[in-house]
């Protein structure tokens, strides 16, 4: 997979992707992340990038002839533009599963007061927000992208079973995880975590992710994969009872504050 970020600021995504993970992964050629620096592709002696916007009011906007140029320059066949705006479709997991079987992404990073519309319109497929709220350029709002995608692309992460059991990849959130050591200032890993019985393993990490989606993330469950069993284990939820699963790991003491605020 290859990824290129289109920005004002390269140094400050290259600082990123140099890193951990991604770093790895570009060292080994899993996948390639090319930092594309929106000013050399500016017109002109100064290689203005930015102008005042039509029709007033402050603050500078993105000039469409580089944001052009730096695309057509770096397209491949099949690539795929993306806009981070504000104004887009929302990011989430699925949306990173999707683009994770792209051949070739390019991100765009926005700046000042945004990007002449005529990117949108004409060069971008496609615009993405991170969320409801608005930073001061897309180089932020890229890296989250880049990074949730390519954690995704095969062989990036050591162990890739790890991923199918993240908070969103089934539509719940994750169950509790722990390490060493076993007692933690009285605190101890729940038993069955030692038990070495892989079956009951899975089903209490099933119920601890139903309970903490339940408490934390009720929308989710409407979307969420959920077979006969889940429906049960929910339905006792509702009506108030809490299986063992979670009374012996603590949870639901520190779950029954967050359970009344959510009713309040
Ligand atoms: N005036 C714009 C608006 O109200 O929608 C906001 C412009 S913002 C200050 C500058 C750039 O940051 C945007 O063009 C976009 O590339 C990026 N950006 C800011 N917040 C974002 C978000 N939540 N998701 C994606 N990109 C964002």
């Amino acid at each position: 997979m290859r990824i290129d970020i289109v920005t004002l600021f390269p140094s400050m995504v290259e600082s990123v992707l140099a890193e951990s993970v991604i770093g790895r992964a570009r060292t080994r050629a899993i996948v390639d992340i090319r930092v594309v620096n929106l000013r050399d592709h500016a017109p002109g002696k100064h290689r203005v990038t930015d102008d005042y916007q039509f029709g007033g009011g402050g603050g500078m906007v993105l000039k469409p002839e580089p944001l052009f140029a730096a695309v057509e320059t770096h397209r491949t066949p099949g690539a795929r533009v993306i806009l981070m705006d504000p104004r887009g479709r929302r990011f989430t997991q699925d949306v990173a599963q999707g683009l994770s079987h792209e051949s070739h992404l390019i991100l765009i990073a926005g700046r000042y007061e945004g990007v002449d519309e005529r990117v949108s319109e004409s060069l971008a497929d496609d615009a993405i927000s991170i969320g409801d709220y608005v930073l001061t350029g897309g180089e932020l709002p890229a890296l989250v992208v880049a990074d949730a995608v390519v954690r995704l692309v095969p062989g990036v992460l050591g162990d890739d079973s790890g991923a199918a059991r993240d908070s969103f990849a089934c539509g719940l959130l994750e169950s509790p995880q722990y390490t060493r050591p076993e007692d933690f200032r009285g605190a101890r890993v729940p038993d069955v975590l030692l038990s070495g019985d892989h079956a009951r393993i899975a089903r209490w990490r099933r119920v601890q992710s139903l309970w903490r989606t339940w408490q934390k993330r009720p929308d989710l469950l409407e979307t969420a994969h959920l077979d006969a069993e889940d429906r049960a284990i929910l339905e006792k939820f509702r009506l108030g009872e809490i299986p063992d699963a979670i009374v012996s790991s603590g949870l639901a003491g520190r779950a029954s504050g967050h359970l009344t605020d959510r009713r309040r």
